[in-house]
């Protein structure tokens, strides 16, 4: 990767997805009871033995796609709670960004727990990710979780039929779903049990709002 593709690929989010990385066609199959890769490799499934969607890995090639999120990037700042914007370990400081929309489907009294499939961000990209990402320029919330939990994962069902296995509904199941043997996964969700907002991002987040 040259520098110039470097610096490229840091000016924009590190889980955006880049025009070079396509979905390559795959050939599905049914084996041992669940949906496979007809050439599958010990690199498409997790640890739990959730087959993951296929896609290129080259960013800073072709031109981003601010749009569409990388499915290997977005499970990795899942996993490893890196930032979305910046890649960096976020570690004890990562922090939630809560769309207006995500905070107005909470469940409960307030703070209720979150299920959310956006990764952290670190403490330096908040005011660039609230600036620039479209899903937070209606008010969001920023959120210090204590305790995350994996929650769901999404992703394409596929259905065996008697013409062979047909891509069906996308869903987002619990990982002990007994569909979750039918699913290509893309997204990992996870829940924000129990946080501190650190800033309300210019929303009310506490007392009635009877509207
Ligand atoms: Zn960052």
């Amino acid at each position: 990767m040259s520098g110039v593709n470097l610096a490229r690929w840091r000016a924009v989010p590190y889980i955006t997805s880049w025009s070079s990385e396509e979905i390559p066609p795959v050939s599905m199959v049914i084996r041992d009871g669940r949906i496979a890769y007809a050439d599958e490799s010990v690199v498409d499934r997790d640890g739990a033995g959730v087959l993951w969607t296929r896609i290129g890995f080259s960013p800073g090639v072709g031109v981003p796609e601010f749009k569409s999120v990388h499915f290997l990037r977005h499970r990795r700042a899942m996993r490893r709670r890196l930032c979305q914007v910046c890649g960096t370990p976020c570690g004890k400081n990562a922090l939630w960004m809560l769309s207006r929309k995500e905070y107005e489907s909470a469940e409960g009294p307030w703070p209720a727990p979150v299920m959310t499939a956006h990764p952290p961000v670190c403490p330096g990209c908040v005011e660039r990710s609230g600036r620039l990402c479209p899903h937070l320029r209606d008010g969001y919330v920023v959120l210090r979780p204590r305790r995350v939990a994996p929650a769901a994962i999404s992703g394409m069902l596929y259905q065996p039929t008697p013409f062979g296995l047909m891509p069906g509904a996308a869903v987002t199941i619990v990982h002990d779903d007994p569909r979750i043997r039918l699913l290509r996964a893309a997204q990992l969700h996870v829940t924000l049990e129990d946080y501190d907002v650190v800033d309300p991002g210019g929303m009310v987040v506490t007392g009635s709002s009877d509207a």
